[in-house]
């Protein structure tokens, strides 16, 4: 038989899959390692989604999406996101992962170059690895510097093949939110190399101190595709449905590619979507209010136990600083697992940047994050005594 996908099979397995793998075989374990909202959908959107089956709208509906989705979108982006835009801008996808996809597999070729956070996403690396291209990391600064681009390394990481960069606020992992002059110097950055700026905007909604700001909306010569998303906004992640805001030529390329590998969105999702869009928005604000309750819950605990910290201010994701402990993240989050019964993130799965990390979520209940946070204190003080027993053993 000959060999399967070269492509498919170098893609490496996600390190966060591999500790959830082994958590489910704990039936006590906490699940922390994994990013998704623990609310459920508000009802009204549920709602709209039953009436569409009832009413038989359960067919295909067109590659880009409804069209009365699209207008709806349009006029969300342009009012909310002060991204010029009218439907033909707009692609519903399936999540922000599709467009995300589609976006990338728009405008990469085979052996181009695409400039991707560290730490940052996985899917990204995986993604470029499926259009043949490579994804090359850009550092992002320490737990110290709040995880902000090094915008000074940039220049340095430019080639004759890089075509784009993937830029994510607010992020995962990190919780960063990138400021509005971090983003025109990044769209300054992708205007002088001539590359496509790939703005991933799914937390967009879910931010705690400062603005989201849009690159797309500080000066876009047409080279930003903006990836938006349903799941973390509307706790909708089942849902898959998402949309990109691109120029016209760019959102048909798009349009193009979704014919070829999932034809459209759902069309149920669609109509809730259009429901999200249309109905009230507290529960939005109600949700984000949450996340950043628990946000300031783990800053709390983590510094009453003298660990080191900062403050995200978006998403629902903390870093957790391992790097003194001298012990690389994979063994650290497996070793948390079979000792303490808490399933976190590797930071490895995000880049080598991340390897001194491990990475919580903290879309859980305030009470899981208590009982969460003091196992991995606890392991963390037995890793320190062991190490400093070992180490002083050592030395006499
Ligand atoms: N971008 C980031 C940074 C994410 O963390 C995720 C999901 O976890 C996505 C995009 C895509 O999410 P979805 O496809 O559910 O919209």
């Amino acid at each position: 038989m000959k060999p399967i996908s070269t492509a498919a099979s170098a893609m490496p397995r996600s390190g966060i899959r591999v500790i959830l793998d082994l958590a489910v075989q704990i039936p006590d374990a906490i699940h922390l390692e994994i990013g998704q909202p623990d609310f459920p959908t508000p009802p009204h959107i549920v709602e709209a989604a039953h009436q569409a089956m009832l009413q038989g709208f359960t067919k295909y509906t067109p590659n880009a999406g409804l069209a009365s989705l699209r207008e709806a979108i349009a006029v969300k982006v342009s009012r909310e996101n002060g991204i010029p835009a009218t439907a033909e801008n707009i692609v519903v996808t399936t999540g922000g992962m599709g467009g995300l996809f589609s976006s990338a597999a728009a405008v990469l070729d085979p052996g181009d170059e695409v400039l991707v956070p560290d730490p940052g996403y996985p899917n990204y690396e995986m993604m470029a690895m499926l259009c043949r291209a490579r994804a090359v990391r850009y550092p992002l600064s320490d737990l110290a510097g709040g995880f902000q681009p090094l915008l000074d390394a940039l220049p340095g990481l430019v080639t004759p093949r890089t075509k784009a960069i993937i830029v994510n606020s607010p992020s995962n992992p990190t919780g960063s939110v990138l400021p509005a002059a971090t983003l025109a110097a990044l769209l300054e950055f992708a205007q002088r190399h001539d590359l496509y700026l790939i703005s991933d905007e799914c937390y967009e909604k879910i931010i705690f101190d400062a603005p989201h700001v849009s690159p797309a909306a500080l000066g876009d010569d047409g080279r930003v595709l903006t990836a938006f998303s349903f799941s973390k906004t509307y706790a909708m992640t089942g849902w898959r449905v998402g949309y990109v805001v691109a120029s016209p030529e760019l959102a048909r390329t798009m349009v193009k590619l979704q014919e070829a590998t999932v034809a459209c969105a759902s069309s149920i999702s669609q109509k809730a979507a259009e429901a999200a869009l249309a109905g009230p928005q507290d529960c939005v604000a109600a949700m984000a209010q949450a996340y950043a309750r628990r946000r300031d819950l783990v800053i709390e605990l983590l510094r009453s136990h003298g660990l080191p910290t900062y403050t995200p201010q978006g998403a629902f994701y903390f870093l957790i600083d391992i790097g003194r402990r001298g012990v690389p993240s994979e063994p650290f989050a497996r070793d948390l697992l079979t000792g303490q019964k808490l399933a976190v993130a590797p930071g490895s799965t995000f880049g080598p940047r991340g390897d001194r990390y491990i990475r919580i979520s903290t879309a859980s209940s305030e009470e899981v994050l208590r009982e969460g946070v003091g196992r991995l204190c606890r392991f963390i003080d037995r890793l320190s005594s062991t190490t400093t027993s070992t180490s002083t053993s050592t030395s006499t």
